[in-house]
């Protein structure tokens, strides 16, 4: 899976939230990031405050 932006490789990152399953694909290329939940894309609004009590597990999955 490539960046729609850039065509740069895509890197996913999955996490289980209150048994759903969460998917963030992210380029480090140019940043672009999109979410799915449950294999639908949504809007990353709704996946953060899903990811409230998750954020830091989050944000160290990114720092790597
Ligand atoms: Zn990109």
């Amino acid at each position: 899976m490539d960046c729609q932006g850039c065509g740069n490789e895509l890197v996913e990152i999955a996490l289980t939230v209150d048994g759903h399953e969460l998917t963030m694909t992210s380029c480090s290329e140019c940043d672009t990031r999109s979410w799915r939940r449950d294999g639908e894309f949504v809007e990353l609004d709704g996946v953060l405050t899903d990811l409230s009590t998750t954020r830091t597990r989050y944000r160290r999955s990114l720092a790597n």
